[in-house]
Order: C-alpha cells, then sequence, then structure tokens
C-alpha cells in the first residue's frame, strides 16, 4: 500500500510541474478487476501482477485503472481463466500450465520439461512464432495472452525422502503442476495439482508427499523448509516458467490502439522485470535457507534426470497427437528447441562452464 501511494504520489507531483498535461490522477476511463491465481502481495508472482496494475495506471496517464485480487479474493485460483474469458474480470495473472484442462497445448506457453530457459522461452515467444499461436489459442477462449513474467530455472522441490533412483519417485503424491506432473506419473509417482496458497499446509499434514513451487524467493517465503527435510535440484520440470497475462478480448478490442499497446508493452516490461528479481532474489533467499534454516540441498542423481528425460520426450510427443492446434504447437515449439539449445551449447553452456572454471 506504501508503494501504491508512493507511486501515485511520486506521478502525480512530476505531472503537475506539467501545466496542461492530463494528470495521472483524471477519472479513469476503464475501471478493470484483475484476478490472479496468487495469494494477494505473494512476493514476484503477486507483486509482478500489483506491478503490472500499476504500470498500466501509470502508462495511460490513469486512463485504465486495475484494482488488483488474491486468489479466492474474486474467485478461486483455478478459476481465472474461466472468468476473464466470461468477463466477469477484465484481466488475469496466471500460468498456461494450469489451464491444461482447455488445451493441452496450453502447457507449451509456460514450461516444458527440459524445454526452453528463460531466454529461449523469450525467444520462441516474440519473435519465434510462439506467442502468435498462443494468440490464436486463447481467441477461441475470448482472450488475449501476453508473457507477463518468468521465475527463471525453478527447483526440483521439497522431499522428505532421498531420491538416489526413479524408484524413489514411485508411489509419490506430489504437487506438481503441468507436463512435469506426467512425468511424475510415468515414473510412478501421483502428480497433484494445488494453488500456492495450499502447499504449505498439505505437505505438512501429509496430504502430500512432496512439492514444487518456485524457487528459494518463493520456497522461503511459503516456508515449506518446515515441512520437508531435502532441497533438491535443479527444476528439470520447469526450465524457465513464463507467467502470462490474459485480457478479456472483447474489452481489449473495444479499446483504442494507444491503450491496447500500452496494455502489452505493459506485460512485456513485466516479463522482463519479475526475472531480474528472481534473479536478484533467489541466491539471497538460497543462503538463508542454508544457513538460517540448516535445509538439507541435494542434486537429483544423473540416472534420475536421464530417465525422467526420457519420460519427458515421450509425455511431450504425446501433446502432439491430442489436437491439431497440439500437433502445429508442438512443431513450432520443438523446431525452436532444437535451434535454441545448439546455439545454447555453444554461447551460454560454453561460457558459463568457462567462467566456473576459470
Ligand atoms: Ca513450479
Amino acid at each position: 500500500m506504501q508503494r501504491r501511494a508512493f507511486l501515485t504520489g511520486a506521478g502525480g507531483a512530476t505531472l503537475a510541474l506539467g501545466a496542461g498535461i492530463k494528470t495521472a490522477a483524471a477519472k479513469p476511463e476503464h475501471r478493470w478487476k484483475m484476478v490472479t491465481t496468487w495469494p494477494t502481495n505473494f512476493p514476484g508472482l503477486g507483486t509482478g501482477a500489483n506491478k503490472l496494475a500499476e504500470l498500466i495506471g501509470e502508462m495511460s496517464g490513469g486512463r485504465i485503472s486495475i484494482k488488483v485480487y488474491g486468489a479466492k479474493e474474486l474467485v478461486p485460483a483455478f478459476e481465472v481463466f474461466d472468468a476473464v474469458s466470461q468477463g466477469t474480470a477484465e484481466i488475469g495473472h496466471g500460468a498456461a500450465y494450469y489451464w491444461k484442462g482447455k488445451s493441452e497445448a496450453a502447457q507449451f506457453f509456460s514450461t516444458v520439461p527440459f524445454g526452453l530457459t528463460a531466454q529461449e522461452m523469450n525467444g520462441w515467444l516474440y519473435h519465434g512464432g510462439g506467442l502468435e499461436l498462443w494468440t490464436e489459442l486463447y481467441a477461441e477462449f475470448g482472450l488475449v495472452p501476453a508473457p507477463a513474467g518468468n521465475t527463471g530455472v525453478q527447483m526440483g522441490g521439497w522431499f522428505n525422502k532421498e531420491i538416489n533412483s526413479v524408484e524413489d519417485l514411485a508411489g509419490l503424491k506430489m504437487r506438481i503442476p503441468g507436463l512435469g506432473g506426467e512425468v511424475l506419473k510415468r515414473a510412478g509417482g501421483t502428480p497433484v495439482n494445488l494453488p500456492g496458497g495450499e502447499l504449505f499446509t498439505s505437505l505438512q499434514s501429509g496430504a502430500i508427499d512432496a512439492t514444487e513451487w518456485v524457487g528459494p524467493y518463493n520456497d522461503l517465503a511459503f516456508g515449506l523448509y518446515k515441512a520437508a527435510k531435502y532441497y533438491y535440484y535443479p527444476g528439470w520440470h520447469e526450465p524457465g516458467t513464463t507467467l502470462e497475462a490474459m485480457v478479456n478480448k472483447k474489452v481489449f478490442d473495444a479499446l483504442p490502439k494507444d491503450l491496447q499497446s500500452i496494455v502489452l508493452n505493459a506485460c512485456k516490461v513485466v516479463n522482463q522485470d519479475m526475472l531480474a528479481e528472481y534473479t536478484v532474489r533467489n541466491p539471497a533467499a538460497l543462503q538463508s535457507l542454508l544457513t538460517e534454516h540448516g535445509v538439507d540441498m541435494r542434486k537429483f542423481p544423473p540416472d534420475v534426470l536421464l530417465k525422467l528425460r526420457e519420460f519427458s520426450n515421450q509425455v511431450v510427443a504425446e501433446i502432439a497427437e491430442k489436437d491439431a492446434f497440439s500437433q502445429k504447437t508442438y512443431a513450432s515449439y520443438e523446431k525452436f528447441l532444437k535451434q535454441a539449445k545448439e546455439w545454447s551449447a555453444i554461447s551460454e553452456l560454453t561460457y558459463l562452464q568457462a567462467r566456473d572454471h576459470a
């Protein structure tokens, strides 16, 4: 609240100096509700949604005013898609893999196990045809999508037993959304999808045996270290998850071109800004988990990762068989992934190895 007040105050003061300029305090022409899949003000994700609402307000000079609702405040987390589609809210913030029940192809627009990193995801979405496909898919549901945040590589999750072989995943009831969940199923586990706000109590009560969430910054905020013994990495299942904004298509189409541009470009700012925030917060939070909270961090053994990658390839290829649109999206994603792998092996990978060894 303090931050919002500060921004409004600062914006108002600056604009007041320019005589005759319509100020940020102008009466909004569009009052929107933003529903989100995150708890209110949740670090990174929820605050990213807040930032998007603030930016759209500032950039539009107050012509669009957005009130943000956390999960359950207006609708439950997993009803965000329907709420915006039906016009209960004008805009939403979430992640596309939550909507695989609407279309299996939606998952490609959030993250794919052993798939694209954040940097590569942005390449595919903005310049590799990804966003065009996403726009085509969401239009069927009366929505306009935009990338609006990225977590970077996530962590593998919280477990109460050691994972020494892929067999250790069998029988495990784990919160893991999207395609990662399907991979766990191949390994004999039971994936469940729960909104973030329910993870801690579910893990602590034993309703689930393990959970992944995001990474140190967010996992520390939920106190997951209090409910599990081992913290595994890497997040093979979410190598650079894109968060999404979705706008009701009728509402979006009725906006003048300048406001349409402002909404989409504000999403682009938040998409980049969130990744920058995670890049700063994760290392500090990890230090706190390891030194202050005594977390036992483990790396998944190579054999486990190899097996999970095999399952992932099967699971992802099978989506292509679901319907024509999924086939088209899979083909576009895989083509880009092949290209990205070859280039990243020469650029990022070689550089990171050289930097570590230097
Ligand atoms: Ca996750």
